[in-house]
């Protein structure tokens, strides 16, 4: 099946340029102006159109337990939301449960994704304790494609590392070439503030932002970054919330060393004001880092512009408000963590960056595609428009107006944490390896087509 798309407008993260794009089977074959009609079997027309690379959302979380329930999107639902926003890949994590090996995790995970995922997808590895045998899990991790591992600084008792356990995670990596991500926030610290607030009585959602302060998580992304140099390896920062963390990263990247970070939209557009609502409301916003106050906003719309920060990810975490955030009705530490937005991620980042003037639309296509498949092990086959990369393309209408909101949504989940927005700029139609899966709203892809995606160590974290 080849497919020809023409008259418009092609966007990479270089430069943007008249050309028809030429698609032979799951690939792009040829990318130039004035592609002869007759080259292909399927003609779509798309004057006054940008066409992106698929976007790839790195940090989600579909199908995951947590705090004694599971995140509401599973790997079919999700993948199908992330379509309909013009995301064509996702990297999720696996986690390993304390005390078992993470090779049997990542047969869980697999078992969660095969025959439901609709777009291709890789996983992460969240490493929980790592002994001497764990290293060479490590090593066999890495060899089937799941080129990056990550550590919390975080969650004590559940998710957290100590700092040798880190150290060694990221020293292994600087033999086998994966990926380090951390989260990053001061965890034993965190604990003390939280138990010393729940005794004072105060158990609303507002509470789960004052319990984290920004030091917090400055102090942390500092300690893992000094960990990396030390041990020789690059470190990824996930979910940087702050206008202190961000110093640390463009601190030790002015000198040189390989440290990099991604944030996501609701750090770039939403305030710790919301976690305020009335009626438990607030709980719609609990996850972490938190929430910050208005100041930080504009600071991490200079670090995505400045490349301080490299990519836009969404932490993709949905639970429902009434039946699993309500966990949380009378103490914010049982609020399950995480918000929905992997449908949302280039609608919120073009309209708030592109239209806004914040970013070009070069930079955009840059932090939500190229540079995540860059570091991530997955360029040029994704990430790119080029001969031979996969043809997965967002035909974008830079026209389109949208309104979010949960009762249009596609997410498998009873709010959006952007409801109201008014975003102009959507996903018209969107092609995954050659095959067009979502249409002016409908979609059109098959549950379970989408593949594992096997990603290479010494990605472009290490040039
Ligand atoms: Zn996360």
């Amino acid at each position: 099946m080849t497919t020809l798309i023409q008259n418009a407008t092609v966007v990479t993260s270089r430069k943007s340029f008249a050309a028809d794009i030429l698609i032979d089977g799951e690939k792009i074959r040829d990318i130039r102006p004035g592609i002869p009609s007759d080259s292909a079997e399927k003609l779509i027309d798309a004057k006054g159109m940008l066409l992106f690379p698929g976007g790839i959302d790195v940090h989600t979380h579909l199908d995951m337990p947590f705090g004694g329930t599971t995140s509401s999107d599973d790997f079919e639902t999700g993948t199908r939301a992330a379509a309909f926003g013009g995301t064509t890949t996702l990297i999720d994590f696996a986690i390993q449960a304390r005390g078992t090996k993470m090779r049997d995790s990542l047969d869980t995970w697999w078992k969660k994704a095969d025959g439901r995922a609709t777009i291709d997808y890789g996983l992460h590895m969240i490493v929980t304790d790592l002994p001497e045998a764990g290293l060479e899990d490590m090593d066999q991790l890495v060899a089937e494609g799941v080129a990056s591992f990550k550590l919390f600084m975080a969650y004590p008792g559940v998710l957290m590392v100590d700092d040798a356990t880190i150290f060694q995670a990221l020293s292994r990596t600087a033999k086998n070439g994966a990926l380090i991500c951390m989260h990053a926030e001061n965890g034993s610290v965190i604990d003390v503030i939280i138990r010393r607030t729940l005794a004072e009585g105060k158990k609303a959602p507002i509470y789960h932002a004052l319990t984290r302060p920004v030091t917090a998580e400055a102090e942390a992304v500092h300690r893992a970054i000094a960990m990396a140099e030390i041990a020789g390896a690059p470190v990824y920062i996930v979910h940087l919330s702050s206008e202190e963390a961000l110093n640390q990263v463009r601190e030790a990247r002015d000198r040189g060393v390989p440290a990099f970070a991604e944030t996501c939209p609701q750090y770039l557009l939403l305030s710790v004001d919301e976690l305020a609502r009335p009626d438990f409301e607030g709980a719609k916003y609990v996850f972490t880092p938190p929430l910050r106050e208005k100041h930080h906003l504009p600071k991490l719309w200079d670090g995505l512009k400045n490349d301080h920060l490299q990519v836009v990810s969404t932490d993709h975490c949905p639970f429902c408000f009434a039946d699993q955030k309500a966990l949380g009705k009378d103490d914010f530490t049982k609020i399950p963590n995480g918000g929905p937005g992997v449908e949302n991620r280039l609608q919120l980042l073009y309209h708030h960056g592109v239209n806004e003037g914040r970013l070009s639309v070069n930079r955009f296509v840059e932090l939500v595609s190229t540079t995540p498949a860059k570091l991530f092990g997955l360029y040029p086959r994704k990430g790119e428009l080029a001969p031979g990369s996969d043809a997965d393309i967002v035909i974008w209408d830079p026209q389109a107006d949208h309104l979010i909101s949960a009762r249009t949504h596609h997410m498998r989940v009873d709010y959006s944490m952007f409801e109201g927005f008014r975003v102009k700029g959507n996903a018209r139609a969107v092609l995954s390896r050659g095959e067009v899966i979502v249409d002016n709203g409908r979609f059109l892809g098959r549950t379970g087509r989408g593949a594992f995606l096997k990603r290479v160590a010494r990605g472009g974290a290490w040039d």
